[in-house]
């Protein structure tokens, strides 16, 4: 499965934006990211000329969850989008990175105290309330900071969960995220923010789920929306300026996948929003949406050296490599599936079915069960999928194993952007105590 620039070369290697894998993985070694930086740009637009073609007043906010550094802060505002953060670190990043505030979106279902002070001394663009607590701390700041136009949308939980194949209209209260729409804790939150001087509602949020391979649910998304902001309008003559509707765009980690071609899950969206609007006589707002996944997922591509290799004859191979759920947690936290190939070997026929093992000390750090590749062998270079979205930005040092170093590559270029950590950055935060004096004993 060959996306973005990749590609096989003369030497029968993986290609990707003109690099030759198995050269990045001698340079930088491995287990190595490597981003495909057209693709990152070519999928910011992507979207970005999707929506403003049907709707010129709308955010593309890209999730920086998905995938954050500096690097990525800064393509993201060379393409025109806006970002995503949930954290005070996310925050930091984005500072570091000159990010723009007002292009900020600042989400969360439990900021601190001091977090939401960066957010408003910075100036974010956008905070996203989540909680009725959250609305008392930004309350107490605006009195601190009289000066600031803290801008917010409440996010709200409209009863749509939909994962990939898996979609159900639940009128799902039980969420940690958002004010629920149907036990009055939305009406209330939006009375409250109403309420509170030195802020300024201009809309709301939801978000509906990940890895969503149907319009359907975006299509109801934008009708229970719309009719909360008719009701708003109603009962409080507050007009709903804007509605974002988050992330959960699908992406293909398989060959069997079926991502819809953006512009339609675009087109469906905001055609469904503009037609509730008319039906409920409300103005229409600023629609926005906030793909993380759609944006890097498909861009990354994780390089792994093969180890050892153990066969137990009617059973199973397993093919270890030198990471794991360490770099990339998905498969272990939900099952999640990849494809690779070899990248010494990448065009060669497939020859033995195989399960590809990560070293951390979990029987459940598998990556891959069951796949089928050429003649597999120890020093080989693996090149699994699909590993822009919450792998970096998930990964950890568990069993003290290093993170992966992050390279871009770009027309035959490779950029290191995320060095690979050492033994002594697992041990830098480390307070090495001198042993404590004797101060007293009993005989004295
Ligand atoms: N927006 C919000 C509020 C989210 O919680 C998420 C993911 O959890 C996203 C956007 C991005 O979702 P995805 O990466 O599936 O597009």
């Amino acid at each position: 499965m060959l996306l973005g620039t990749c590609r096989v070369n003369k030497l029968n290697h993986l290609e990707i934006g003109g690099c030759d894998a198995v050269e990045l993985a001698k340079e930088f070694g491995t287990p190595l990211y490597v981003m495909d930086e057209n693709l990152i740009r070519e999928n910011c637009r992507t979207y970005l000329n999707s929506i403003r073609s049907l709707h010129e007043n709308t955010d593309v906010i890209y999730a920086g969850k998905a995938f954050l550094t500096i690097e990525m802060c800064r393509i993201i505002e060379e393409e025109g989008l806006c970002l995503d953060v949930v954290s005070g670190g996310e925050l930091y990043t984005a500072i570091k990175a000159q990010f723009p505030a007002k292009r900020i979106y600042f989400h969360g279902n439990n900021k601190s105290y001091d977090e939401l002070k960066m957010a408003i001394e910075y100036g974010v663009g956008r905070i996203v309330v989540d909680n009725f607590y959250e609305l008392e701390l930004i309350s107490d700041l605006s009195k601190k900071y009289p000066a600031k136009n803290i801008k917010v949308l409440l996010r709200l939980t409209p009863g749509i969960e939909a994962h990939t194949h898996d979609y159900i209209k639940t009128g799902q209260l039980d969420s940690k995220f958002g004010f629920g729409m149907e036990n009055g804790q939305a009406l209330l939150a939006v009375e409250s923010a109403l309420s509170i001087k030195g802020l300024k509602l201009m809309g709301f949020h939801c978000h509906i789920g990940s890895q969503i391979f149907e319009e359907e649910p975006f299509k109801d998304a934008a009708q229970i929306m719309v009719k909360f902001a008719k009701t708003v309008n109603d009962k409080y003559g507050f007009n709903t300026r804007e509605i974002d509707f988050g992330g959960g765009f699908g992406i293909k980690y398989l060959e069997t996948d079926r991502p819809l071609p953006v512009k339609e899950y675009i087109h469906a969206l905001v055609t469904s929003v503009k037609k509730c609007c008319q039906n409920y006589d409300v103005p229409l707002p600023k629609i926005s949406i906030e793909p993380g996944r759609a944006i890097i997922g498909e861009a990354g591509t994780t390089l792994y050296t093969v180890g050892a290799i153990k066969n137990i004859p009617g059973i199973r191979k397993y093919v270890s490599v030198d990471g794991g759920m360490s770099d990339n947690i998905r498969p272990a936290l939900y099952g999640a599936k990849y494809t690779a190939l070899i990248a010494n070997k990448a065009a060669s026929p497939k020859e033995e079915r195989v399960s590809i093992a990560g070293k951390c000390c979990e029987s459940g750090d598998m990556l891959i069960w069951d796949i089928d590749l050429p003649k597999i062998d120890p020093g080989d270079i693996l090149a699994v999928f699909c590993t822009g979205a919450y792998h970096y930005s998930m990964a950890s040092n568990y069993n003290m194993l290093p993170k992966p170093a992050v390279v871009f590559v770009k027309n035959n270029t490779a950029r290191l952007v995320v060095r690979r950590q050492t033994y002594e950055d697992l041990l830098s935060n480390e307070v090495y105590l001198p042993p404590a004096k004797k101060v007293y004993t009993a005989s004295m």
